[in-house]
């Protein structure tokens, strides 16, 4: 049996006092300790990001990709090794702006794979630029008269292109967010757990308060996570209140399960068909 700690290195996180990515950095953690795995199992893929230096603080197998790209990389290495489970933490900015199309992509393709967006409503690593979720409005140094772009609607568009588990979590619940994130992995498809987390540092209007005076929970009351246009209505209430919990999760198959050269057989457990002539002069040829 793992505990929480299992998961963590000898590194300690640099990120701002009050940092919600702390939060989210324990839920994951206390997650997978409560589904018994041992972090030999997990492949942590990590964008670019505040978070994304999560990947020198996890102990796991870890992957830090480019602008956007985590999701791509993730892809690759679930079809190549299926016993993995493969998890991918990007901020809204590299999530939904520069890895749009990933994520639309995996959402299409019903991937399995779960994908946790530490949603601050703010470009923070680069000193809190607005970013494709921040609300009309947002005055930032890059938007000194406030942004005017139309916000995205991560939750809605993941509905509409085919993702089968959509999740809305709030990092400093941890207990809410490790339940949310075991359901999350324990699924079989893609899932999207967007996680507001608040930035002490750069977000000044989507604070702790704010967030208080919202939230709640759809768990708490008689929610059907199956009509998928209630839950389109539901991912699209954003104001004086603003729901949390698993707004969808429906059955279906999944993208491994459309190809007959990987459904019963990952990569890694096929042989080699090629000549080791042909394959050592491929390799040469990379040199
Ligand atoms: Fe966290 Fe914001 Fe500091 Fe980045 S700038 S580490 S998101 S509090």
């Amino acid at each position: 049996m793992s505990k929480a700690k299992d998961f963590i290195t000898k590194i300690d996180p640099t990120w701002c006092p009050g940092c919600g990515n702390f939060g989210i950095w324990l839920g994951v953690r206390q997650a997978a300790a409560e589904l018994g795995f041992q972090p030999h199992q997990l492949a942590l893929f990590f964008d670019i990001g505040c978070n994304g230096n999560g990947a020198n603080y996890f102990n796991a197998y870890n992957f830090h990709g480019l602008h956007g790209r985590a999701v791509p990389a993730a892809i690759g290495a679930k079809l190549a090794n299926h016993k993995l489970t493969v998890l991918v933490f990007a901020g809204d900015g590299g999530a939904y702006g520069e890895g749009g199309n990933h994520f639309i992509a995996a959402c299409r393709s019903n991937i399995d794979i779960t994908l946790i967006v530490h949603d601050n409503k703010r470009y923070s690593l680069t000193t809190g630029q607005a970013s494709p979720t921040s609300s009309v409005g947002t005055k930032s140094k890059a938007t000194p008269d406030g942004s005017f772009e139309v916000d995205f609607q991560p939750l809605q568009t993941a509905i509409a292109n085919g993702a089968t588990f959509v999740a809305r979590a709030y990092a400093d619940d941890t207990v809410n967010l490790t339940k949310i994130i075991k359901t999350a992995i324990n699924h079989r498809g893609f899932s999207l757990v967007d996680v507001l987390q608040p930035c002490p540092t750069f977000n000044r209007d989507n604070t702790r308060d704010w967030y208080k005076s919202r939230l709640y929970n759809l768990q708490d009351q008689k929610w059907d996570a199956t009509n998928k246009n209630q839950a389109l209505v539901k991912a699209g209430e954003w104001g004086e209140k603003i729901p949390v919990g698993i707004l969808y999760q429906v059955t279906k198959s999944t993208y491994k399960s459309h190809l007959p050269q990987l459904k019963n057989q990952s990569l890694v457990e096929q042989e080699l068909k090629i000549s080791p002539v042909i394959f050592e002069k491929l390799l040469a040829e990379l040199k």
